[in-house]
C-alpha cells in the first residue's frame, strides 16, 4: 500500500492511509485525502476558499480515475459544492454515460445526488485579496467595474498572476489489492477568465491511472498539460517500456516543444505498478510527499527538476 501526493496533500494523507489499512480501496483513499484539502480554508488553490476567477467567483475542477477499470469521472467549473472530488467520483459511479460534467450541469447533478452544498465558498480575506489584485492591476488604485458588457480579455491578461497560477492537489494510491487510483482537485488559476477549464478535470492531461503500468497527476500551468497530454504520456511511456524516471522525464521534456506565449511551470507525480514513485518539477526545490503502509507518517522528498525555458508573455 502506497500513497503519493503533492506537498499540500499533507493534511489528508494520514486519513487516506488509515482508509487503506482498514481495507478501503485506492479510490476511497484518493477521495478521502483530497476532501481534506478541499475543506481546508488555508489552501487557496483547492476547494473552499480558493482564489476565484476574475469576476470573484470560485469555479472548481476535479477528476478521479480508477486504474482497474480505466473508468473515470470529472467535474469542471462547479460552483457552490466544496467537495468536487466526491462529485467527480459520483459522475463515474452513478454510471452516467458521461465522464465530465461542467458548469450548470455539474451543479444540477451535484444537487440531484445530494452532494454537500455550502452557501459561502469564499472568506472575506480571499475576497479582499481578489479586490486588491484588481485595484493594483487597474493602475488607478480602484477596483474596476467588471460587468458583462465590458470585455474581460484585457483584464485577465493584466490580472493573471504567475505567483498564483501554481496550486492544485494530486493524490495517487495503490491499495492492498494492487489497484491504483489517481485524483486531482483545483480552483484553477487565480483570476482566470470565467469558464476557463484547466488540466485537472481532463483525463489524460492532468490525471491518468492504469493498473497495468502506473499513474500520473499534474499541477502547474494546465494549458500545457492539456496540449501535451502529460499524464497519459507518462503512463504511455511506461507501457512502451521506459523506466519510471525515463517516462516522467520524457513527459516533462515534451513540454519544451510547445510553442506560443503562455509557457510556465509544470509539476507531476507518478508511480509505477511496482510502487516506485517520482516527482518532477520545472522549478528547483519543489517537493512531494509519500507514505507506505509500514511508515508511521508521510515523508516529504524533493522532485527532480527538468527546466522548461520560461516564455511567460502574459505581462
Ligand atoms: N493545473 C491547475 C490548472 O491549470 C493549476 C495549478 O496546478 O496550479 O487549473
Amino acid at each position: 500500500m502506497l500513497i503519493i501526493a503533492s506537498h499540500n496533500g499533507a493534511i489528508g494523507i494520514a486519513g487516506a492511509m488509515r482508509a487503506l489499512k482498514q481495507g478501503g480501496s485506492a479510490m476511497d483513499a484518493v477521495e478521502i485525502g483530497i476532501r481534506a484539502v478541499e475543506a481546508d480554508p488555508a489552501d487557496h488553490t483547492v476547494g473552499y476558499n480558493g482564489y476565484p476567477n476574475i469576476l470573484g467567483e470560485l469555479e472548481l475542477d476535479a477528476s478521479i480515475m480508477d486504474g482497474r477499470s480505466l473508468n473515470s469521472g470529472a467535474v469542471a467549473l462547479m460552483r457552490g459544492f466544496p467537495y468536487a472530488i466526491s462529485v467527480a467520483r459520483e459522475v463515474m459511479e452513478r454510471k452516467l454515460p458521461h465522464v465530465l460534467l461542467a458548469g450548470a450541469g455539474a451543479e444540477r447533478f451535484a444537487r440531484e445526488i445530494g452532494a454537500e452544498a455550502w452557501d459561502e465558498m469564499l472568506t472575506e480575506e480571499i475576497r479582499g485579496v481578489w479586490r486588491k489584485r484588481l485595484a493594483d492591476s487597474s493602475g488607478e488604485g480602484d477596483v474596476p467595474l467588471l460587468s458583462d458588457d465590458r470585455p474581460l480579455l484585457e483584464w485577465v491578461k493584466l490580472a493573471t498572476d504567475p505567483e498564483r497560477v501554481a496550486g492544485t492537489v494530486n493524490f495517487i494510491a495503490i491499495d492492498g489489492r494492487g489497484d491504483i487510483a489517481s485524483g486531482v482537485s483545483t480552483s484553477g488559476w487565480a483570476w482566470k477568465y470565467p469558464g476557463r477549464i484547466g488540466d485537472s478535470p481532463i483525463i489524460g492531461a492532468g490525471n491518468y491511472a492504469d493498473n497495468r503500468y502506473g499513474a500520473c497527476a499534474c499541477t502547474g500551468m494546465g494549458e500545457m498539460a492539456i496540449r501535451a497530454s502529460t499524464a497519459r504520456s507518462v503512463v504511455l511511456y511506461l507501457q512502451m517500456g521506459m523506466s519510471l524516471a525515463e517516462a516522467a522525464r520524457q513527459a516533462m521534456l515534451d513540454l519544451r516543444d510547445l510553442g506560443g506565449d503562455y509557457i510556465g511551470g509544470m509539476n507531476l507525480i507518478a508511480l509505477n505498478r511496482d510502487g516506485a514513485h517520482i516527482g518532477m518539477s520545472s522549478d528547483a526545490g519543489r517537493t512531494y510527499i509519500y507514505q507506505q503502509a509500514e511508515m508511521a507518517e508521510h515523508v516529504e522528498v524533493e522532485r527532480e527538476m527538468v527546466e522548461i525555458p520560461a516564455r511567460w508573455a502574459g505581462k
